[in-house]
C-alpha cells in the first residue's frame, strides 16, 4: 500500500512538472508567431496629477490576444520572451507602436502627452539599441522628449556598467527615462547619482501598505524627498484608494497610476478621457 501511495505520489509531480512545461513550451511557441498574426496590442494606463486630475502621460502596457486562451498577461509572456530572445521583435514592435499612436494623439491636439515604453534590458544590452529608438522616432514622427523608456530597477543595476553608456546616449537625444518598480531593486546611492534618470517609480508593494505598515509609509516618504532632491520626478505606481492619494500628497508626491485612477485602457477609451482631462505638463 505505502508502495501504491509512493507511486501516486510520484505521478502527482510528475504530471504537474509535465504541465507546467507543456503551458511553457505552448506559450514559447506560440509567442514565436504572435507578431506575424497580429496578436499583440497595446493598452494605455493614464498617469495622473493628482490635485488637478488631469493626465500627464501613459504607459504603454502590452496585451497578447493567443488565439485558443484568451488575453495573456505580461507578467507571464514577458519572462519568456526575455529568455527566448523574441523580447527583442517584440520590444521594437511595441516601440514603433507607442510612437505611431502617441504622434496620433499629438495631431489630434494632444501634443504635450508624453509616452512610457517599459524596455528589457535585452533590448538596452541589444549593440544596435540607440540606433533602433532613433529610427523609430523619425519614422512616427513622435518627439523624443515626449518619449519616456522604463528600466526595471533590478535588471539595468545588474549590469550598470554596460546599461549606464546606453542610457546616457538616450538621453542626450532628449529621451527621457524613468526606473520603473523602484525601491525592489538595491539601487545604492552611488548609482543613483551617476545614473541619466527623470522619474522614479514607487513600487506598488509599498502603496499597498502604505496606510497599514508604518514603515512602508516611511519607506515612501523617504523615496518621495530623496527623489526630489535630486530632481527626479517622482510617481507612484498602484493606487487603489483616494486615502492612498491622501497620504501621498501629504508627502508632497504629486502624480500616480493605478486602478483607483485609470485602469489601462483601449486607445479609443484614453481619447474619451484625453478630451475631458486635458492634458498638462
Ligand atoms: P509595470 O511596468 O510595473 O506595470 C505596472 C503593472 O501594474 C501593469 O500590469 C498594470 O496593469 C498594473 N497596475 C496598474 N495599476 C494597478 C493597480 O492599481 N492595482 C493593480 N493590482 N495593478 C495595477 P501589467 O500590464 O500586467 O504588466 C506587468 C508587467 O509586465 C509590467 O510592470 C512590465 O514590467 C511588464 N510589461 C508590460 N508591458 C511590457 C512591454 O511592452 N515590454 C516589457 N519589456 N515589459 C512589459
Ligand atoms: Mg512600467
Ligand atoms: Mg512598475
Ligand atoms: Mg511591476
Amino acid at each position: 500500500q505505502a508502495k501504491d501511495r509512493g507511486r501516486n505520489t510520484y505521478q502527482f509531480f510528475t504530471e504537474q512538472h509535465d504541465g507546467k512545461m507543456e503551458r511553457r513550451l505552448n506559450l514559447e511557441h506560440g509567442l514565436r508567431k504572435a507578431l506575424k498574426k497580429n496578436e499583440l496590442f497595446l493598452v494605455y494606463q493614464p498617469q495622473v496629477q493628482f490635485h488637478t486630475r488631469k493626465i500627464a502621460g501613459v504607459e504603454a502596457l502590452l496585451r497578447w490576444n493567443k488565439d485558443s486562451e484568451g488575453i495573456i498577461s505580461p507578467g507571464e509572456f514577458i519572462p519568456i520572451a526575455e529568455d527566448t530572445g523574441m523580447i527583442l521583435p517584440i520590444g521594437e514592435w511595441v516601440l514603433k507602436n507607442a510612437c505611431m499612436q502617441g504622434s496620433k494623439w499629438h495631431q489630434n491636439g494632444f501634443d504635450d502627452l508624453l509616452i512610457s515604453v517599459n524596455i528589457s534590458v535585452r533590448q538596452l544590452l541589444e549593440e544596435s539599441f540607440v540606433d533602433r529608438v532613433e529610427s523609430i522616432l523619425i519614422e512616427t514622427h513622435f518627439p523624443a522628449s515626449s518619449l519616456e523608456l522604463e528600466i526595471t530597477e533590478s535588471t539595468t543595476m545588474e549590469s550598470m556598467e554596460e546599461t549606464l553608456p546606453v542610457l546616457n546616449r538616450l538621453r542626450e537625444k532628449g529621451i527621457r527615462i524613468s526606473i520603473d518598480d523602484f525601491g525592489t531593486g538595491y539601487s545604492s546611492l552611488t548609482y543613483l547619482r551617476q545614473l541619466p534618470v527623470d522619474t522614479l517609480k514607487i513600487d506598488k508593494m509599498f502603496i499597498d501598505d502604505i496606510l497599514t505598515d508604518p514603515k512602508a509609509g516611511a519607506i515612501a516618504k523617504t523615496i518621495i524627498d530623496m527623489g526630489h532632491n535630486l530632481s527626479f520626478h517622482v510617481i507612484a505606481e498602484g493606487i487603489e484608494s483616494c486615502k492612498q492619494i491622501d497620504f501621498l500628497l501629504e508627502q508632497g508626491c504629486m502624480y500616480g497610476q493605478g486602478y483607483h485612477l485609470f485602469k489601462p485602457l483601449q486607445p479609443e477609451e484614453l481619447e474619451k478621457y484625453l478630451q475631458e482631462n486635458m492634458v498638462i505638463n
